[in-house]
Order: C-alpha cells, then sequence, then structure tokens
C-alpha cells in the first residue's frame, strides 16, 4: 500500500492492465498518473457587456483575463467558477449556461467556461486582480489578453447562437 510519509524515489515502469508507461515509487508503489488538473471559470455578462480581471499573479501579470481558476477538493465545476467570480473580482453570479469545455494538452489541463450574470451591483478586484473593468464587445484588448483560451472563450462569446444547449448538472455525492 502506498504511504502518505513514504519520501518517494521514482522510476519509469509499465503498469496497470493498460501497461501504459506510468511514474511509479520504487519504495512504495504510489503512481503519479498525472491526471490533468480542471480549471472552472465564466464569462460574466452585464447589459451586453463582458467582465474582465487584470492579472495580479503570474503567468500573464497585468494581463486580462475573465475569473477563472483551479478547483478545489470536493467542488464541482459549477461551485468553482462562483467561488473564483467571489475571490477574483467580489461579486455574486448566477450560470447559465456551460459555453465551453476548454482541453490544454500542453498544460495537462482541462477547463470549464460557463456563461453567467452578475446578481449583485458592485464589483471589487481581490488580490489577485488588478483591476476588473466591463467591456463592450468591440473594446475588448485582444492584444492583451492572458491566454489563448480567453482570446477563444471571447471570439465564441461574440457569436453566441441564440439557443444554446441546455446547462444540465447532475452532481453524485
Ligand atoms: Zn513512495
Amino acid at each position: 500500500m502506498p504511504q502518505s510519509n513514504c519520501c518517494h524515489k521514482f522510476d519509469y515502469k509499465k503498469v496497470d492492465l493498460e501497461q501504459k508507461r506510468r511514474k511509479i515509487c520504487k519504495k512504495c508503489g504510489y503512481i503519479d498518473y498525472k491526471n490533468p488538473k480542471i480549471v472552472t471559470g465564466s464569462l460574466v455578462i452585464k447589459n451586453k457587456k463582458v467582465l474582465l480581471c487584470k492579472r495580479a499573479i503570474s503567468p500573464s501579470y497585468g494581463k486580462w483575463t475573465f475569473p477563472s481558476g483551479y478547483l478545489d477538493k470536493g467542488e464541482t465545476p459549477e461551485e468553482g467558477a462562483v467561488r473564483e467570480a467571489r475571490e477574483e473580482v467580489n461579486i455574486k453570479i448566477k450560470l447559465l449556461k456551460l459555453l465551453i469545455i476548454f482541453t490544454v494538452r500542453k498544460k495537462n489541463l482541462i477547463q470549464f467556461v460557463f456563461l453567467a450574470k452578475h446578481i449583485n451591483k458592485t464589483f471589487k478586484p481581490g488580490i489577485e486582480t488588478l483591476e476588473a473593468k466591463y467591456f463592450e464587445f468591440k473594446d475588448i484588448p485582444w492584444k492583451s489578453l492572458a491566454f489563448p483560451s480567453v482570446t477563444y472563450a471571447l471570439k465564441k462569446m461574440g457569436k453566441l447562437p441564440k439557443n444554446l444547449p441546455i446547462f444540465h448538472i447532475f452532481n453524485k455525492d
């Protein structure tokens, strides 16, 4: 059995039924599967404008993004998106639709992007945000966006079909 107090000594070996080469501890047998990390966030719309945040952290310090971050243990992607919006820009949001599931293979990361509406009146940058602002589509700072996924999501948002797929949520606890 893997021991949590083991100071792993890793080696690469073919393991499991699939016989895939994995990083495995020679001492305790712990396998580092390197499953993708999950990121969740939302495009928050108000009066046909979208809320963007200027990042106060690296990577992409000083570039614009939408509220988004790593999912916490025990959280659903929907709960994570709501929490990130609260942490990054102190707003309450209501999720409307799942817009994109973005896979970034090189970063081993999967990002959920929801469409949301802002339900309280104010917003205020949190510690990871230098500045937050609502942009009309034509005023989006395309050259200063933080990640390719931000550009992609904002472009998709600009061409929204009237009827997006229905947003189903099922959480099995
Ligand atoms: Zn070990």
